[in-house]
């Protein structure tokens, strides 16, 4: 490996760790899919995905051109496209994807791919809006739905499912179980119907934390496969995936008075010294991070960020730290880190994470 450059190191030990964590959350039988959606969580989604594979029941991605990723990288499990849009159906199907069809206007717009493509009992994925208002049928829907699907030989209801809007606040636990009934009769609706029964999930990972008792068939876990549970506690049983380390290129003298980067928003009032690392706001770092609101950890010791983040580097100030230009720079290895860039950029987690760009290359550590 090359470590001369900036990179994101996927800790696969850490992955592993961290399914097996929800997993003994996890009624044996119930199944896990694991959401590589936005390169999974800002990392690779090809490099996590061929990790996961034989450890796992089904992947899910949010667009279709994810999924198809996935296939050309020989990914053979099924992906469910939560968000897989009209007029990309037809590549779903060309590249056996399973949709996600939550209006009738996309739904019946499958129906007629899958008549004209000759399917055979297509899995599809019906979703429903219990609260979160975002994507979904309506439970008034259901009688149409059936209507169609019971004349209907080219597609079959692998799986039906819902979102919930705020497993992770427990202050909302009133809305959350009415979400939860509202799914169960849902459910019993196309039981009494379907000859068959299709998979019920509605938890995401703050779902399998809080809701234990709504895992359903399946749970769908996305970021806490990248070490993060909805509280302090539930962190710290996680590993951190996402490593981020890059490399000083540069170190400058910098003299009082002189200043460092754009706009020359840091001004030094005493000699120090700079160390310039090649990873800015282009790679994922926040603008939001200059001026000393985050850092960088070389040789053990914290190098904050002086003046703006610029596109492609950040300069920190390593006045008492013994380095040189070629040492290691970790932006972070730990989820303490990673919630503290949150913070002090006013976000979450999440974003911080799928905000490392596709210019950062990544490499999976087994
Ligand atoms: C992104 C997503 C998930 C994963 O949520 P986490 O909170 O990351 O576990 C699950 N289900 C749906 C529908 C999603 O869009």
């Amino acid at each position: 490996m090359n470590n001369h450059i900036t990179v994101l190191e996927i800790d696969g030990k850490a992955l592993e760790h961290n399914l097996y964590y929800f997993k003994q959350k996890l009624q044996p039988t119930t199944k896990v899919l694991a959401v590589v959606k936005a390169f999974s969580y800002g990392s690779d989604d090809v490099l996590v995905a061929k990790f996961l594979a034989n450890k796992i029941d089904y992947f899910a991605v949010a667009y279709a051109h994810e999924g198809i990723a996935l296939r050309e990288a020989n990914i053979q499990k099924p992906i469910l496209v939560l968000h897989p849009q009209i007029a990309n159906l037809q590549s779903v199907i060309d590249y056996c994807l399973e949709p996600n069809l939550y209006s009738f206007e996309i739904f019946n717009a499958f129906l007629h791919l899958a008549k004209e493509n000759s399917l055979r009992a297509y899995p599809i994925h019906l979703k429903f809006n219990t609260g979160l208002n975002r994507l979904g049928f309506l439970p008034s829907g259901i009688p149409k739905i059936l209507d169609e699907i019971s004349k209907n030989q080219h597609v079959k209801i692998q799986s039906l499912f819902s979102h919930l809007a705020a497993s992770e606040d427990l202050n909302e636990r009133e809305f959350t179980n009415k979400q939860i009934e509202s799914f169960k009769n849902i459910a019993k609706q196309f039981e009494n119907h379907l000859s068959y029964k299709p998979i019920l999930h509605i938890s995401n990972t703050s779902g399998v934390i809080n809701y234990p008792e709504a895992q359903f068939d399946m749970v769908r876990i996305g970021i806490g496969l990248y070490g993060f549970g909805n509280d302090d506690f539930e962190t710290s049983q996680l590993k951190n995936t996402h490593n981020l380390v890059s490399i000083i290129s540069q170190i400058h003298e910098i003299k009082a008075g002189d200043s460092v980067g754009y706009n020359r928003a840091f001004v030094s009032k005493t000699p120090i010294k700079s160390a310039t690392i090649p990873i800015g706001h282009a790679d994922g770092i926040s603008r939001g991070l200059g001026n000393k609101k985050g850092f960088v950890t070389i040789n053990h010791q914290k190098a904050p960020i002086i003046g703006n983040v610029c596109m492609d580097m950040i300069m920190v100030d390593v006045t008492n730290i013994d380095c040189k230009a070629g040492d290691k720079a970790i932006i972070f290895d730990h989820q303490k880190t990673i919630q503290e860039f949150a913070d002090v950029s006013g976000t979450i987690t999440y974003e911080i994470l799928t905000g490392i760009s596709h210019r950062v290359q990544k490499v999976l550590k087994e």
